[in-house]
């Protein structure tokens, strides 16, 4: 039996072997730690009949571990250089489906057709590069892709932005973008030492599980969004202040904003970030009439 790939041995022979170098401009900071790397494993609670989605699989050090506790692993990787590397490293796995693709123009939803057709079990887990965490998150989870959820190692700063309560100073438009769709929780605080190179940022692992139905109703989607970021544009601002700056023709509109705010219930000098998801998701409901005739 070989090592595993994700020790400082075994990936620093494979790193030579290939003569690879490092591109910091598409996040690459790979795992040298197979404890950490079945611990992010364990927060999917994987079983013998799931599927795994990964995004970057480097060299394959969480590919690896996906592959012995799943069924079957697809994996997006962006990086050409990668993938003789990777069709060396991961040979003992046939379970494992490398697709060269940069996962934000991929048609996610088509490959999990042609690949993962029949698991009733699909979960996302990757060490994703930080220099685009937010857009493949959002990415992800504004598909409706038919997934569990995502468990995904991210800069702490972002986790704890995801993860936010109302009333924190974390909270923000990201919070309820991604508590929308899912249940956020921070599951795993990890050190810089587990990587190779060291990023320059602390690391957390993320567990998103996808809620049946959105975290509320409302009119309109896009709507709902627009107002939870106009919301939060300036944050020392209070909400009407907010609202009427940044919402089209919202001056002039100042009578009737206020009018929607008492309809849902909100003071106006109240802040963005001290309303739920409730709040916010009642709030575009009675503003949506007056920037929809
Ligand atoms: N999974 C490996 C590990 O844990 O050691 C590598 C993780 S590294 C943080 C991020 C990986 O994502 C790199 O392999 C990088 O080439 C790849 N990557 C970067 N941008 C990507 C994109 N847009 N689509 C797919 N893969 C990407």
């Amino acid at each position: 039996m070989h090592k595993d790939i994700a020790t400082p041995v075994r990936t620093k022979e494979i790193l030579d072997k290939y003569g690879f170098s490092f591109k910091k401009s598409l996040g690459q900071n790979f795992l040298i730690d197979t404890n950490i790397l079945n611990r992010i494993v364990d927060h999917a609670e994987l079983t013998e009949n799931s599927a795994a989605i990964e995004v970057g699989p480097g060299i394959g050090a969480l590919t690896e571990q996906l592959a012995k506790r799943s069924k079957k692993v697809m994996a997006f990787e962006i990086d050409q250089r990668l993938l003789p590397i990777l069709a060396d490293t991961l040979s003992p796995y046939p379970n494992v489906k490398v697709i060269h693709q940069d996962v934000l123009k991929a048609d996610v939803e088509s490959y999990i057709k042609e690949e993962l057709a029949g698991f009733e079990d699909i979960m996302v887990v990757a060490n994703l590069p930080y220099y685009v965490t937010t857009p493949i998150l959002m990415k992800l989870l504004e598909e409706k892709l038919p997934i569990r959820g995502i468990v995904g190692m991210l800069q702490k700063e972002v986790a704890d932005r995801i993860a936010a309560k109302p009333g924190t100073k974390e909270y923000g438009s990201l919070s309820i973008a991604v508590q929308y769709y899912t249940t956020a929780e921070t599951v795993m605080i990890v050190p810089k030492t587990v990587f190779i190179p060291q990023p320059n940022v602390d690391s957390a692992v993320i567990r998103l599980i996808v809620r049946d139905e959105p975290a509320v109703k409302v009119i309109d989607e896009s709507f709902f969004f627009q107002v939870t970021r106009a919301s939060f544009a300036q944050r020392r601002k209070t909400i009407l202040n907010n609202l009427t700056s940044q919402l089209p023709d919202g001056k002039q509109k100042k009578a009737q904003i206020i009018t929607a705010l008492n309809q849902a219930g909100i003071e106006e000098s109240r802040r963005g970030e001290t309303l739920s998801i409730e709040e916010f998701g009642r709030l575009s409901d009675t503003l949506y009439p007056i920037f929809h005739t």
